[in-house]
Parts: structure tokens; sequence; C-alpha cells
């Protein structure tokens, strides 16, 4: 199945190449990249490429790579703790209405006020 898209959806726009990001990952049904505002260094956004608001928008077909992705990119952090954050809705305080996963490293004593991505 392809990927939907909205034409006024900022995600989408990043999925086009067409609002820069820092890219970590891509494949044909997701994208990861560092988050604009970041709440630490690392601080990374996973994306279905399929446009919806909320989980339940998303094919699960779609929705399938995201786990893998993240914890792809979480060993290539080594081993640093964070928290994988999902706000589903409004009232959860979701801002961008396409649905994404936020990796959010925690300060450690190894690496300081959060992670570099081997990529970055
Ligand atoms: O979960 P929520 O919708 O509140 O989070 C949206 C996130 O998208 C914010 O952390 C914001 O910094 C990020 N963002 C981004 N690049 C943009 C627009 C928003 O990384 N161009």
């Amino acid at each position: 199945m392809s990927s939907k898209m909205s034409a006024a959806c900022i995600f989408c726009k990043i999925i086009k190449g067409e609002i820069p990001c820092f890219k970590l990952f891509e494949s044909d049904k997701t994208l990861a990249f560092l988050d604009i505002n970041p709440l630490s260094k690392g601080h990374a956004l996973v994306i279905p490429k399929h446009h919806g608001e909320k989980l339940t928008d998303i094919p699960d077909d779609q929705l399938s790579e995201v786990l893998p992705i993240v914890k792809k990119l979480a060993a290539a952090t080594g081993g640093s703790d964070w928290n994988l954050l999902q706000n589903n809705g409004k009232l959860a305080h979701q801002e961008v209405g396409h649905v994404h996963f936020h990796m959010i490293p925690k300060p450690n004593e190894k690496e300081g006020l959060g992670v570099g991505w081997p990529m970055q």
C-alpha cells in the first residue's frame, strides 16, 4: 500500500523534501529525523510516512517498522537511556497532526545532556 499524504501537513512536507530536516533513517514507510526543538540533545522523531493524525488512522503495515527502527536507533546510541513518547490527539498535547514517536534521550554521566547519534 502506498503512503497517504496531506498537502497541508508539515511532516508530509518534510517527507517530500519540501522542508529540510536532519535525517537519521529513511525507508519506504518510515522516516526518522532530529526534532527541531529538542528536549535533550539527540531528541529524534520516528514517523510512519503514511499521513494520519492518530495511531488508529495508520494501517498496520505502515506502522510495523516503527519499533524495529526505534530499536536500531537505540542500539546506535550505545545503550543510552531515553523515553519513547507518542502524544495521541490534541488533549494529549499533540501539536503536529501526523503520527510521530519521540525518542528523548536522558542525560547520563557518560554522554552529558543527551546522545549524539552516530549519523549526526
Ligand atoms: O507530540 P507533538 O505534536 O507535541 O510534537 C511535535 C514535535 O514536532 C515537536 O517536538 C516539534 O519540535 C517537532 N517539529 C519538528 N520540526 C518541525 C515542526 C515540529 O521537529 N518542522
